[in-house]
């Protein structure tokens, strides 16, 4: 079988086809820090694509409560058990971590999903992917344990109980809002698995799409995506998936003028905690230096976004800040060895990262470069043991035309209501 370069894992691994990359990646970052749950991604999504007769369960992106809500019920525990099986007491972490793009994290020792097809065969056929099918009872209950910091299954997660935090303090019960979608994975595994070879990563921009004419229906895609995020639909006997709101990707929505747009699901956040981009990736899928582009400096520079559960081993695209008020150990497991780092970075901001926070959700339109003018020190304490600087600079947003989108500043601009209007709404 193949090998191919997994930036994420710091290593290469087997994978049922050759190294391929896109031209550019469709990736995206998610602060949990600041999401509240609102489902407003949800809905902006299913009202676009999945209001249809046989897509009544189809959530292409949902937002659940971690740690015991999922979609579908435990998706992440038991894929996680399943390689815990396959390779009982080897899901390590080891290695340097070296920090560069190529091995951010060091070097996953465990298997993927895609190195233990020799516990799943079948009949003698080999499958290429570890997984397994939801049940129907599994694909009930959209939104499972919501607000719920307690009960249900734990096992193999380990909770860090008791675990100090970095704020010095001991949260016993918490909880968190977990927002996904398809990640257009790099090595997809809904591609590994499917048998009529119907689904395909477009070379321009890495969406992951399912060619329906060529779909049987066989549902081994929805066995294989260890976050189960592509899904099946009996009315037409066949698989359905995120598909990136590709038209907007390529800038076909008027509003932007032939210049990409972000996804429906991202533009409708309310919380303004979602970020979309198109990143440039090398021949082995890691990403070309990019310093001025948000996500690129979110996860390769300020390494405050970290992948969700890289140790599957499809190299998610999608990113995500993990929240500060749950111990590392449970973090670790779902985000990889870089928590400490991100939650530390995030805890006690520098001046740029604060800035590059602040693009969040202020266009519709894809940023494919920031620009930074500094401004006036406003603010300065301390926090957790450490000196804080605030300054009011202005970060400036340009589109892929390199016109300047919007800019904004740190510091929230203050209204003051003219007397004239004093209690008018
Ligand atoms: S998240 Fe799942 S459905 Fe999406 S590209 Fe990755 S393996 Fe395929
Ligand atoms: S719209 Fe934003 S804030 Fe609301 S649930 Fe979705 S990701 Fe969270």
């Amino acid at each position: 079988m193949p090998t191919v370069y997994n930036w994420q894992l710091g290593r290469s691994m087997r994978y049922p086809y050759e190294q391929a990359s896109p031209r550019e990646q469709f990736a995206f970052v998610i602060n949990i820090n600041r999401c509240i749950g609102c489902q407003t991604c949800t809905m902006a999504c299913k009202s676009t694509w999945t209001f249809a007769k046989g897509q009544e369960h189809m959530w292409w992106t949902n937002v659940e409560t971690k740690p015991f809500g999922g979609y579908p019920q435990h998706w992440d525990v038991k894929i996680l058990d399943l390689m815990e099986q396959a390779n009982p007491g080897g899901q390590r972490w080891g290695g340097p971590v070296n920090g560069s793009a190529q091995r951010p994290y060091g070097e996953f020792a465990g298997k993927t999903i895609f190195e233990t097809p020799e516990f799943v065969a079948r009949g003698g056929q080999p499958n290429h992917v570890l997984g397994y099918l939801p049940s129907d009872e599994e694909w009930r209950f959209p939104n499972i344990h919501e607000d719920v910091a307690t009960q249900g299954p734990t096992k193999p997660m380990d909770f860090g109980e008791g675990e100090d935090l970095s704020d010095g303090k001991k949260h016993k019960a918490w909880f968190y809002y977990l927002a996904r979608l398809c990640n257009h994975c790099s090595y997809p595994a809904c591609l590994a698995a499917c048998p009529r070879n119907a689904i395909y990563k477009r070379p321009e921009d890495g969406v992951v799409l399912i060619d329906q004419k060529e779909c049987r229906g066989y549902r081994k895609c929805v066995e294989a995506c260890p976050y189960k995020k592509s899904l099946y639909r009996g009315t037409t006997r066949t698989s359905e998936k995120c598909i990136a709101c590709y038209p907007r990707l390529e800038g076909l929505d008027p509003e932007t003028e032939g210049v990409p747009m972000e996804t429906r699901c991202m533009a409708a956040c309310i919380g303004q905690v979602r970020m979309q981009g198109l990143v440039k990736v090398d021949k082995d899928n890691t990403w070309i230096e990019d310093r001025y582009h948000p996500l690129y400096y979110l996860v390769h520079v300020a390494k405050v976004a970290l992948p969700l559960y890289p140790q599957f081993g499809t190299e998610p695209n999608g990113y995500y800040v993990p929240p500060r008020w749950v111990p590392t150990k449970f973090l670790e497991q779902m985000f990889g060895p870089g928590v400490d780092e991100a939650v530390e970075r995030y805890r006690n901001p520098d001046r740029e990262l604060l800035a590059v926070l602040q693009l969040f959700r202020r266009s519709n339109q894809i940023i494919a470069r920031y620009e930074l003018r500094e401004g006036p020190k406003v603010y300065e304490t301390t926090q957790n043991g450490k000196k804080f600087e605030m300054y009011n600079d202005t970060i400036i947003a340009f589109n892929r035309a390199g016109k300047e989108i919007f800019r904004t500043s740190v510091e929230e601009p203050i209204h003051v209501r003219s007397e004239a209007h004093a209690n008018s709404i």
